[in-house]
């Protein structure tokens, strides 16, 4: 999936633009099950074109002397792993130093970029824009991130240059694509030593459908599966790995590219933010997880260890708890069979299916015990249940007033979903919808 950059110096409207794009119309519509919301990385489509929006000015650290020379890093890295690039100016303070600067780093590359001036509210504010020509940049797209205007053009013009999704080879249909993920230095590479180290196992090697990415296919532990190897990720600079949003772009690709990811910690420092966030990224491309707590035989352990580590590990990816955990040492092989086991299982849920009769047998006789409160007395019946036909689970409940239901009570149906259902390790995505 491709992936649009938005750049440009602060106040220029780059989150408002942001929230635009990723839209307030996603959340109304129920977005996936408590994924806490990242506020500067999304998705979302135009007509039908399915892409990633990063707004990189959310990732700035704003504290002032290292404020310009942060905002370039930034736009370099962008610039290096988005498709396309929205720069984003401000009209009502015309073409100031800074955009000039960015602009320098903008012209240089091949990639697409698009000019855009934001805060043309108005079709009088029109009037005033050709001034931004003198960026060098070409085309301006007016717009008002605000009210909207303007947005449906740019869009447009972007869908049309992003790359085309490559379909799926037909010999690589049906087999399951697993990807190591995970900080650096919890123990990837030796993971992924400890399951295939025998290379007489290599069915085939392909190249990568992206850059850094090898995709290698192997028939061990009686499994087919696809590895995909972040190697190119971890080659990269130190630097440039603790840069949030730039590693938020490297965790999409590979997790884009895969149906089910190992999410790998490191049991002698436990869950930290960043692994969370990875977490969230994988729930929000509902791609299925089964979490590795690796280094376990560097923790002493007495019979509470597993539900202590449990614990703590539920408290931060909550309220999507039915996951996976397998406690493993890549050092000294433990469990890493029973891992590669947990993602077969996770990869068969992701392409269960259930029956528009069994679900509504299931789940109707759930909401008649527990219907979602009435809304300002107006009752809220649901009538039917289906799933849809996507790739990752999503079913519809059709009721009367579907804009009514709250997030608790989706909350609800997910939980009795899940006690029903075998959907461990696996994002659902749960829509109301009006019949
Ligand atoms: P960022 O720092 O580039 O992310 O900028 P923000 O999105 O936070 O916006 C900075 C300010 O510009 C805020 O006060 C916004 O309300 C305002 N703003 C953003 N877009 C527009 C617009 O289209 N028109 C007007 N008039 N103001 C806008
Ligand atoms: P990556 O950056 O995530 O690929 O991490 P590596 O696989 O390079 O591992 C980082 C360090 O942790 C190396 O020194 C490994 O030897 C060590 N390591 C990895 N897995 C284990 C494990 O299960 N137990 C122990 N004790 N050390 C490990």
């Amino acid at each position: 999936m491709s992936i649009v950059a938005i750049v440009g110096r602060p106040n220029v409207g780059k989150s408002t633009l942001f929230n635009r794009l990723i839209g307030e119309r996603k959340a109304i519509i129920h977005d996936s099950s408590g994924t806490t919301r990242d506020r500067h990385y999304g998705k979302t489509d135009w007509n039908g074109v399915e892409f990633s929006v990063i707004d990189t000015g959310g990732y700035v650290n704003n504290s002032d002397d290292i404020f310009e020379e942060e905002i370039c890093k930034q736009v370099k890295l962008a610039l290096e792993e988005a498709d396309a690039i929205i720069m984003v100016v401000d009209h009502h303070t015309g073409p100031i130093d800074l955009d000039y600067e960015i602009t320098n780093l903008l012209r240089r590359t091949k990639k697409p970029v698009f000019l855009v001036v934001n805060k043309v509210d108005s079709s009088r504010d029109m009037l005033y824009t050709a001034e931004f020509y003198a960026l060098g940049l070409g085309d301006l797209y007016p717009i008002s991130a605000v009210n909207g205007s303007g947005t449906g053009d740019l869009l447009d013009k972007v869908v049309e240059v992003l790359p085309v999704a490559e379909a799926i080879p037909e010999d690589e249909d049906g087999i399951p694509k697993y990807t190591i993920i995970g900080r650096p230095n919890v123990g990837k590479s030796s993971f992924l030593n400890a399951l295939v180290e025998e290379e007489r196992n290599i069915v085939t090697p392909l190249a990568g459908t992206t850059r850094d990415t090898i995709k290698t296919r192997y028939n061990k532990y009686g499994q087919d599966f696809f590895l995909i190897d972040t190697a190119g990720l971890r080659k990269r600079s130190k630097e440039k790995e603790d840069i949030e949003f730039y590693s938020t772009m490297r965790s999409v690709r590979a997790i884009e590219n895969s149906d089910v990811c190992f999410l790998v910690l490191d049991a002698t420092r436990g869950i930290e933010a960043q692994d969370v966030a990875i977490f969230n990224l994988i729930q929000k491309n509902h791609k299925g997880v089964v979490i590795l707590v690796n280094k376990w035989d560097l923790v002493e352990k007495d019979t509470h260890s597993v539900k202590f580590v449990t614990d703590a590990i539920h408290e931060r990816i909550a309220p999507f708890v039915d996951v996976p955990i397998v406690f493993i040492s890549a050092l000294t092989k433990q469990r890493v069979y029973k891992a590669l086991e947990e993602a077969k299982h996770v990869y068969e849920n992701r392409l269960r299916k259930i029956p528009t009769r069994r679900l509504n047998d299931v789940m109707l006789p759930e909401i008649e015990a527990f219907g979602p409160p009435t809304y300002k007395g107006k009752m809220i019946n649901i009538k039917f249940v289906q799933q849809l036909p996507t790739h990752a689970p999503t079913f519809a409940f059709y009721a009367n007033h579907p804009q009514y239901i709250k997030e608790q009570y989706k909350r609800y149906v997910e939980n009795k979903m899940r006690t029903h259902f075998d959907f461990t390790g696996v994002p659902i995505q749960i829509f109301f919808r009006e019949k």
